[in-house]
């Protein structure tokens, strides 16, 4: 995605394109994997060195909330950010905590009586087990 794409999609969701967030989503959008939150400072420091941590985080946290970047929440370990604007859904593996895209097809809704007053916003999976990296080795033990 091209440099004024990128500021499209940051006004068009009601943010400011602010240099600092610019970086952020710009390194974030080339990112096949999903990095943590500390190598995405990391990566945006080293661009720009006077983006601080905080500043960072926060952007996260607005391109988070406007719907722009996905955090996936990977228990006993850092979340993992995602700014790829097709749908997908992820697998993650037990043993070295990869997370990677699994290609996106429609999940069954849960029966309306079951989620009460809630809303759903969207219906995704995460499929756990072990990558092609850790399979191998578990097979041959
Ligand atoms: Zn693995
Ligand atoms: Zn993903």
């Amino acid at each position: 995605m091209d440099a004024e794409a990128i500021k499209r999609s940051l006004v068009g969701s009601g943010l400011r394109c602010t240099p600092q967030r610019y970086t952020v989503m710009a390194f974030l959008m080339e990112q096949a994997s999903h990095p943590t939150a500390a190598e995405i400072f990391a990566a945006v420091n080293r661009v720009d060195p006077r983006i601080s941590r905080a500043t960072t985080y926060n952007n996260l946290r607005d391109l988070v909330h406007a719907g722009l970047v996905r955090e996936v929440a990977v228990e006993g370990r850092a979340a993992r950010f995602d700014a790829k604007g097709v749908r997908h859904h992820h697998f993650i593996c037990d043993r070295c905590g990869n997370v990677e895209d699994i290609d996106w097809y429609d999940v069954p809704k849960p029966a309306s009586g079951s989620l009460g007053k809630r809303i759903l916003r969207e219906c995704e999976l995460i499929f756990r087990g072990l990558c092609t990296k850790c399979a191998p080795r578990h097979a041959s033990r």
